[in-house]
């Protein structure tokens, strides 16, 4: 490849180019200081500012108020599966979870390792994770209620988040964060990996209301703990500087040159409507989610058998437009369309797949 081809990657995935371009304009001599962001003390001033301003933008996109903290960690999404029955689920106690897709499933796993008592109240496994379940018999009592707001894998989403009767919802939101606007209020935490819509791999974000940090036990050791990151303004040690930085920039662009989430919405909504028609009307791709359930973030699919598909792929890349392979678990096609995904790439992908139909078809 020459130039830049139109990415599909579903983590670590396509960032915007202004993003890139700054990045790459400031990474020798940031902001007067002589030096790489990457080779800056995460103590120094030209640091603070970039953590600041990274949180003031979390705090305005997602409109939170005073009682949520918004932390920066390691380990990936991965480690939040642990993380939060060791902090937010105490002895005695029992949490409900949601199963819609692998990463769910993961969740649920992480929980019950550690002999946490797990509650499945709904799970579309019955139809390999293709729907979104309805009307949910949530425990009244639970510590919390877990859910994947969007399932990469499968190329599902909730449009909507379910009324847990005041138990507070938690979010695996790793591909779907700031994709559009929430309401924040019945969450006690939200998680997201940075590499699907955030920025690089290396940084976990993390917004936790300060009612749940109650629970967090004393004994467990300091770096597993969600109050050593809130009291240390995520700092306790080094922090993932250069993906916070990258995060910042991202969050920049979001609110300045898009114009915040529901501008962002409309065009994902734009972007999804496209491909998705292109999909129903080809009457050759056959889309895996069911309709109402479809993920405006993982656009899911088939062709009419495996050979095609390889052939899909290939020419596809060949033709400029990458990362169309689904995941290795499921098979067939996914196109990531996150927000640094333009609606130039969309189209390019949609008429790519009008001419591999006719040909093949
Ligand atoms: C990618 C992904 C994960 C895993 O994230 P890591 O940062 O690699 O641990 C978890 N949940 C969802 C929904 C994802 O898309």
């Amino acid at each position: 490849m020459k130039g830049r081809i139109f990415n599909f990657n579903a983590g670590p995935a396509v960032l915007p180019l202004p993003v890139l371009e700054e990045i790459q304009a400031e990474l020798l001599n940031f902001k007067g200081s002589g030096m790489s962001i990457a080779e800056i003390s995460h103590r120094s001033k030209w640091f603070d500012e970039v953590i600041d301003d990274a949180t003031a933008r979390v705090k305005r996109l997602l409109k939170l108020n005073e009682s949520y903290h918004v932390l920066f960690l390691q380990g990936g999404a991965s480690l939040q599966f642990c993380m939060i029955p060791m902090n937010l689920l105490p002895d005695g106690q029992s949490a409900d979870y949601v199963n819609t897709g692998t990463w769910a499933t993961k969740a649920i796993k992480e929980a019950r390792s550690q002999g946490k008592a797990v509650k499945v109240v709904a799970s579309s496994e019955d139809k390999n994770f293709s729907y979104i379940p309805k009307a949910i018999p949530f425990s009244p009592n639970a510590a919390y209620v877990h859910l994947t707001s969007n399932n990469t894998i499968k190329g599902t989403q909730w449009a909507s988040f379910p009324d847990t009767g005041g138990v507070p919802l938690i979010s695996d939101m790793s591909s779907d964060i700031m994709s559009r606007p929430i309401d924040v209020s019945p969450f006690g935490l939200i998680y997201a990996g940075a590499q699907k819509n955030l920025g690089p791999a290396g940084a976990t974000l993390v917004i936790i209301r300060e009612d749940m940090l109650e629970r967090v036990p004393q004994h467990l050791p300091t770096m597993l703990k969600y109050t050593t990151f809130v009291d240390h303004k995520s700092m306790f040690n080094t922090p993932p500087c250069f993906a916070i930085y990258t995060i910042q920039l991202v969050l920049k662009w979001l609110e300045e040159t898009i114009g915040g989430l529901e501008k962002i919405e409309e065009i994902n909504r734009v972007k999804a409507a496209l491909l998705y028609r292109a999909i129903d009307e080809s009457g050759f791709y056959r889309g895996t989610a069911e309709k109402e359930s479809r993920s405006l973030m993982n656009v899911t699919f088939r062709l009419p058998n495996e050979d095609l598909e390889k052939q899909f792929v290939r020419e596809a890349l060949e033709n400029g437009l990458g990362g169309l392979k689904g995941h290795r678990s499921v098979g067939g096609c996914r196109a990531s369309i996150y927000n640094a995904t333009t609606l130039e790439a969309v189209q390019a992908l949609v008429d790519f797949m009008a001419e591999f139909a006719r040909k093949n078809g």
